[in-house]
């Protein structure tokens, strides 16, 4: 198992460790809310809820971007809001977050981006990109320019192209199974629902 995550990382083992030692990267055999299969379990909020270790993480993303001039980074809401804020911290600019108003991901709250500001989108994890994408229409829509795009985790494995330069802290393709198709089902791995046990304290 230790085995297979280590062939899903492109770069990062202290992340890796981060992760791991959190409690939001659990291996194993896991019913996912979809329903399917995976040997893999992420739950991201569980590396921000020590303030220091989501300070290190907004530092290391800040830090995959260096060189890029960044005026205001922006996250959805609710997973992306401390990823924003920890980055913005490192960069020594200021955190906004988008929000659903009528279905469409909007800036509410008084939150405003003057034109031509450049501007860095992050996520907590990025799946098919989705949620980012939603982001950037968000910022573009106000004069915003998006600059850049980036997540704690990447769970695409690379694949997700959204136009700008994209950066993870973590890469993982995490394949899921339909339960009929799923090998650890044929091993008779008995099968967790992750969040069924207590959280660590
Ligand atoms: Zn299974």
């Amino acid at each position: 198992m230790e085995k297979e995550i280590a062939n899903t990382v492109q770069d990062g083992q202290d992340i890796i460790l981060l992760f791991t030692a959190t409690g939001a990267l659990l291996t194993g055999h896991f019913q996912l809310t979809s329903g399917l299969h995976s040997r893999q379990y992420l739950q991201c909020a569980l590396v921000l809820q020590d303030p220091r270790d989501a300070e290190k993480v907004g530092k290391l993303l800040a830090e995959k971007f260096s060189g890029v001039k960044i005026d205001v980074v922006v996250a959805p809401a609710i997973g992306g809001i401390l990823v924003a804020h920890e980055t913005a911290r490192a960069l020594g600019v200021r955190a906004l977050f988008t929000e659903r108003e009528g279905g469409v991901m909007t800036l509410r709250r008084g939150f405003g981006i003057a034109p031509g500001e450049r501007v860095l989108v992050v996520e907590d994890v990025l799946t098919t990109g989705g949620s980012t994408r939603e982001t950037m229409e968000a910022v573009s829509r106000v004069g915003g320019v998006v600059v850049g795009a980036g997540s704690l985790v990447d769970r695409s494995g690379g694949e997700v192209d959204l136009g700008v330069p994209r950066r993870a802290l973590l890469t993982l393709y995490v394949p899921a199974y339909e339960p009929a198709d799923c090998p650890l089902c044929r091993q008779g791995e008995p099968v967790v629902k992750p969040g069924s046990r207590a959280a660590r304290p």
